[in-house]
């Protein structure tokens, strides 16, 4: 049966991606070793995670102040590293709070210091994006989340961060579009959906902003010692590292970020305005705030839910139904999935709109 897939992480990749991945299991570049054989100081490796970081910097458009590393423990663990790293000892940081993926970064930011809530739009289930907030003069950063994977909503210009050096989880959308990078002081990602494998988690850093917490940071936690050994601390999650440089270099091939941006209104576009005509769905976010990546959806009868994606099952859709903690029905449609696919589920939708 023919898959579409939908999953919202780890979730779709390009098909040259797995196809070079898997060769590389068995040999890689033709050395007679598989890439899980070898060691992660040799010149075969240290050659992969230049080029990937390397990649990461010209894709972003940033220049030497930055830097980039490839960690573990996933975007979750930023939700730590990112306050230990950057919120002083006796000081305060701003994070808003529009899904649940910024609520776990508070919970985080709590243990090191203050973490004042702005933008908070619990009050409508994260159903939009507060775009007027306050940010205090003292506060050492704004963290924001670009896109929010749950719920389906996604920044589309900047928040308004003033002269506070500004924080992205982006998870779920980097590597999506061209985007101000460079006013970021810090940009975060899992790589298990637009970047690769999970395993890796790329981490972009203004230099200028570490050192200055005066807090003693585990080594194995502290971002400049990262820098300094090149992302190379301890051993990195290799393989992980190899679908990340497999995945950039597609999306350089394929045109860049732009291309990228492109194809997903494509998608969006095609997905959105069958939501909005079919009378059996209806969308659950704000118009204007809604997601290229993730839109999520339910059906106006709630006894329809369980039959359409029964119906999904059955034409192979894979991964349409809603994040465990808000239900209802979430489709994904990350960089490598065809607008085919999109075709294939709004036709499904339409079919199914019509036997209601
Ligand atoms: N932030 C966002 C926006 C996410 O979508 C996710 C996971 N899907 C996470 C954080 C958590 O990532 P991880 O599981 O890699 O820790």
């Amino acid at each position: 049966m023919k898959r579409h897939n939908f999953n919202s992480g780890p979730s779709i990749l390009p098909q040259e991606v797995l196809r070079k991945a898997s060769e590389a299991i068995i040999d890689f570049n033709g050395l007679g070793l598989s890439i899980l054989e070898i060691g992660h100081r040799t010149p075969w490796f240290t050659e992969v995670i230049e080029e990937a970081r390397a990649l990461v910097k010209e894709l972003m458009g940033l220049d030497d102040t930055y830097s980039v590393l490839f960690l573990q423990g996933g975007a979750t663990t930023q939700f730590m590293q990112v306050p230990l790293n950057l919120l002083p000892v006796g000081g305060q940081a701003a994070y808003i709070k529009n899904g649940i993926w910024g609520t776990k970064a508070i919970k985080e930011a709590e243990v090191f210091g203050k973490a004042v809530t702005v933008g908070d739009t619990s009050d409508r289930n994260h159903s939009y994006i507060q775009k007027n907030f306050t940010v205090d003069e003292g506060s050492s950063y704004l963290h924001y989340t670009s896109n929010n994977t749950v719920e389906g909503t996604q920044w589309h210009s900047l928040p308004a961060a003033g002269d506070t050096p500004l924080i992205a989880d982006m998870s779920s959308d980097i590597f999506s579009r061209p985007a101000a990078f460079d006013k970021h002081a810090l940009i975060y990602a899992g790589a298990q959906k637009n970047a690769g494998a999970a395993g890796a988690t790329i981490v972009v850093i203004k230099n200028e902003i570490l050192g200055k917490t005066g807090r003693n940071i585990s080594p194995i936690l502290d971002y400049q010692r990262h820098i300094k050994a090149a992302s190379m601390l301890n051993t990195p999650p290799v393989f992980a590292v190899y679908v990340s440089l497999l995945t950039l270099r597609w999306i350089k091939d394929q045109g860049g970020l732009i291309e990228m941006e492109k194809r997903a209104q494509a998608r969006a576009d095609l997905f959105y305005a069958a939501l909005d005509q079919l009378d059996v769905f209806k969308p659950l976010v704000e118009k204007e705030d809604r997601s290229l990546m993730n839109a999520t959806f339910t059906t106006k009868n709630k006894d329809l839910e369980a039959p359409f994606l029964e119906l999904c099952k059955q034409n192979g859709m894979v991964g349409v139904k809603g994040h465990r903690s808000v239900g209802g029905l979430r489709v994904s449609m990350y960089n490598a999935m065809p607008i085919s696919s999109v075709q294939a589920l709004v036709d499904l939708m339409t079919e199914f709109d019509k036997s209601k």
